[in-house]
């Protein structure tokens, strides 16, 4: 049965970033409770959270609750000229949060850059362009591929159908000036303004363009280079929002608001997709004279995607999440320093519930892979980092398997 599975995959499924006729190696997920998978008959804790979602882990007895009451009552609607209770208390929730007053429900991280970067340019008519930082990423659909870093991301494959838009340097490390970034990003704002409808980043930290933390101040400066040129800020904080970076959202760490705030990921807990473009009245306001905003998946504020999301918000709010993010990092951080000593390892840091090693080369995905699943770890590594963001619910000895399994990884690959 089981070799089937994998065969029958192998030939027919594409999975993300891989060939299809040479696949990399794909293993099989029986079970998944807690902070731990089931793959390929053995049990290993899932220190990836399911790409950053799982920040209760799997078959929480509330979420699994939460979703079971509203497949009861009904699982989908079309939100053209409907609405029902989830969705709107959803919407009361986020709102009520993030201070920003209008909700767009979409159906993945991707989706709804896309759609903040058609409101934005909505409500700047005539600027088309979006300035923005290297070493971001944004997601894999084009405007949203366009604002990626250009070298890590997919520009050489689709040069000349991307949108061409502007790159400041990637911000300053955390304890580095910050000076000569700000100049050249203000130099480069003033050069292309009338052009650009809005500046695109995700805040504090970058995620998969090189899992990257970075001062709190820069936001400050976006958003003084936002209002100083008029261009809608739009903070990505699909990757970083519900407590990951050891706030609320990324934002909450220089008190910058955005114009238009992406989330999605750790938003349904993991359960599910859904993302949610939220902005301020204003934006609303500058779109409405040229017409309405142009967007309406099928799938839009699925109402199993916006229940499991409220409950998993209440629980985490009803949590002390500060402290759990607090006690992670403050275990992550040591386990993971002996890994700076070693050979081939450029760096080791962390921030929040995120700890990466940065190594002087391209990780051998296979053999780390393999090496931390032997010390009982589901990890990913990409690139040159080995890294876990681990649920929010794994006890210290977990992290410091994590941070075993990390090393063990960082030493043969
Ligand atoms: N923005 C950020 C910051 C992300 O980390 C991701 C996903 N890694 C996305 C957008 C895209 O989200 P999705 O994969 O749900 O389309």
């Amino acid at each position: 049965m089981m070799p089937d599975l994998l065969d029958w995959d192998r030939a027919h499924l594409w999975h993300p970033y891989t060939s299809l006729t040479t696949p990399a190696p794909t293993r099989l997920v029986t079970a998944a409770s807690g902070a731990r998978l089931e793959i390929d008959g053995r049990e290993a804790i899932d220190a990836m959270s399911s790409w950053w979602a799982t920040i209760h882990g799997y078959r929480h007895p509330v979420l699994d609750d939460a979703v079971r009451r509203q497949l009861a009552d009904f699982s989908h609607v079309m939100f053209g000229g409907l609405t029902h209770e989830p969705a709107v208390r959803l919407g009361q929730q986020l709102v009520e949060l993030t201070g920003l007053p209008h909700v767009f429900f979409a159906d993945s991280g991707s989706v709804s850059v896309e759609v903040a970067m058609k409101m934005a340019m909505q409500a700047r008519p005539g600027r088309r362009r979006f300035l923005t930082v290297r070493g971001g990423y944004h997601g894999d659909t084009f405007d949203a591929m366009s604002v990626c870093d250009p070298e890590g991301g997919m520009h050489t494959l689709w040069s000349g159908v991307l949108p061409d838009q502007v790159f400041g340097p990637r911000p300053p490390a955390v304890g580095e000036p910050i000076e000569e970034w700000v100049s050249a990003m203000r130099a480069l704002a003033a050069e292309h303004a009338s052009g650009i409808a809005g500046l695109i980043v995700e805040p504090l930290l970058q995620g998969a363009g090189g899992m990257h933390p970075y001062p709190a101040e820069c936001l400050t400066v976006f958003r003084e280079i936002a209002d100083e040129h008029d261009l809608v800020l739009v903070f990505d904080e699909i990757a970083t929002g519900f407590g990951r970076t050891g706030h609320l959202f990324a934002m909450d760490a220089a008190e910058v608001k955005p114009d238009i705030l992406c989330l999605g990921k750790a938003l349904t807990g993991g359960y599910m997709s859904l993302a949610a473009v939220l902005c301020t009245s204003e934006v609303a306001d500058r779109i409405e004279p040229g017409g309405v905003l142009m967007h309406g998946p099928t799938f839009m504020a699925n109402p199993l995607a916006c229940a499991v999301a409220s409950a998993s918000i209440d629980l985490l709010l009803s949590n002390d999440w500060q402290a759990t993010i607090t006690r992670i990092n403050e275990r992550l951080t040591p386990g993971l320093a002996a890994a700076a000593a070693r050979p081939g390892v450029l760096g080791v840091r962390t921030i929040g519930a995120v700890g990466v090693i940065q190594l002087d080369h391209a990780v051998d995905v296979a053999v780390a892979t393999d090496a931390a699943l032997a010390a009982g770890v589901w990890l990913r590594p990409f690139r040159d980092l080995i890294y876990t963001m681990p649920p929010y619910i794994c006890t210290d000895d977990e992290i410091d398997t994590i941070c075993a399994a990390m090393l063990a990884a960082a030493e043969v690959a």
